[in-house]
């Protein structure tokens, strides 16, 4: 007996340690500076993410930015990340599909927000297509990767996909017909549907790579991100999750493993998963879907 229970502390740590283990996700905002919306400006958008990032001790976080919303006040706010040790990366000039655009009009729209953004301070070479639309087929996606690297840009890519701005448009849409919102069961939605999608995709990656990879989340620079993204952090903490810094989360070996297929509008890990077999249906969470979203927000009672 004595000897069974010297085990004891082993055997529990065991039992414990896969649950504890550090996985780990870093942070990314794509289309800043978003303008004004009925909800809050695009300045008080951007001060409350700011303090939220701060408050919840995030070493770094990863701004995509529209540059045609660049103007005299909105490049106020850019600063205002930078200053604050921010990042910033180019998600083009126009937001046009890399796959409508094509293989020379893309690059030259891209170059167009290179030159707004090359001489912000903490602006970093990674480029993020719109809509994660890599190219309309894989000889025009190889063309662009290869235009991308010419131009000094690493792939921006994402690992966790889900619907955040449509969630985000819901309350603004609230806002904008004066409806009143319940900002605590907005908050639970908000963190539950991006939680549910970040073991989704954590468990795809599992399985296709058999290791968790250091994550890269997609969200906006949207209201919903401004009010409750420091509450998602706070839970994937309680989760054993761990903020990393999306400089970080780009070394991981999945930057070096660009899949050879045209499925890559689900981010990096499905792309991974539908090059070793696994369906297009198969790599896409429910939630990330516009009537399975109406419904389930609905079923909420977030808006009165
Ligand atoms: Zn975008």
């Amino acid at each position: 007996m004595k000897n069974l229970l010297s085990y004891l502390p082993v055997v529990l740590s065991l039992l414990i340690a896969p649950t504890l283990a550090a996985r780990e996700i870093a942070f990314t905002f794509d289309d800043a500076p978003t303008p004004d919306s009925a909800l809050m400006t695009g300045q008080e958008r951007t001060t409350r993410l700011i303090d939220a990032l701060i408050a919840a001790k995030v070493p770094d976080a990863l701004l995509f930015v529209k540059a045609d919303y660049i103007n005299n006040d909105t490049q106020k706010r850019l600063t205002q990340y930078t200053a604050a040790g921010f990042h910033l990366a180019n998600h083009s000039y126009s937001h046009k599909s890399a796959s409508e655009l094509g293989i020379l009009d893309y690059p030259a729209d891209v170059y167009k927000a290179h030159l707004l953004l090359k001489s912000y301070k903490n602006f970093l070479p990674y480029h993020r297509f719109p809509f994660l639309h890599y190219g309309k087929d894989v000889a025009a996606i190889a063309s662009l990767q290869q235009s991308l690297t010419e131009l000094g840009y690493k792939d921006g890519y994402v690992t966790i996909d889900n619907f955040d701005w449509y969630v985000s448009s819901l309350l603004t849409k609230a806002a904008e017909e004066k409806k009143t919102i319940d900002y605590d069961k907005a908050r639970k939605f908000y963190v539950e549907m991006l939680y549910e999608s970040i073991e989704f995709y954590d468990a795809m990656a599992k399985k296709s790579l058999g290791r968790s990879p250091q994550h890269v989340m997609l969200l906006h620079e949207n209201d919903a991100a401004a009010l409750f993204v420091g509450d998602l952090i706070a839970h994937l903490r309680t989760k054993g999750w761990k903020i990393v810094s999306p400089q970080q989360a780009y070394q991981d070996p999945i930057a070096r493993n660009f899949p050879n297929v045209a499925f890559h509008k689900q981010g990096r890990v499905a792309a991974i998963a539908n090059s070793k077999g696994a369906p297009e249906s198969e790599l896409r969470h429910p939630s990330e879907n516009i009537e399975y979203l109406d419904k389930a927000f609905s079923a909420a009672n977030i808006i009165k």
